[in-house]
């Protein structure tokens, strides 16, 4: 696993009613409505607001928070160039 790893909302598209909701909400346009179903459309672009999880109506969408602060105490030191 690459500690860089960058955590991105998980939209789960049997959930998702494509009401739209979360697409015209999210401050920094990440998401669309795809084929009728809302996707990460532009990852980069999510600044992990919360809002997006929060507003869904179905809970289709999660953001897994990581727990990487507790680990990083017991991993310091251990970084890979
Ligand atoms: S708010 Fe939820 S149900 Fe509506 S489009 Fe977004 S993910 Fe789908
Ligand atoms: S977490 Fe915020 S910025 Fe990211 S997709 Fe959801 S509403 Fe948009």
């Amino acid at each position: 696993m690459s500690q860089n790893t960058q955590a991105y909302p998980i939209i789960d598209a049997a959930l998702c009613s494509g009401c739209g909701q979360c697409v015209a909400a999210c401050p920094t346009g990440a998401l669309q409505l795809v084929a009728g179903r809302a996707a990460l459309a532009e990852p980069e672009a999510c600044a992990y607001c919360a809002d997006c999880e929060d507003l869904c109506p179905e809970g289709a969408i999660g953001l897994p928070y990581e727990v990487e602060f507790a680990e990083d105490q017991q991993l310091s030191g251990e970084q890979h160039a």
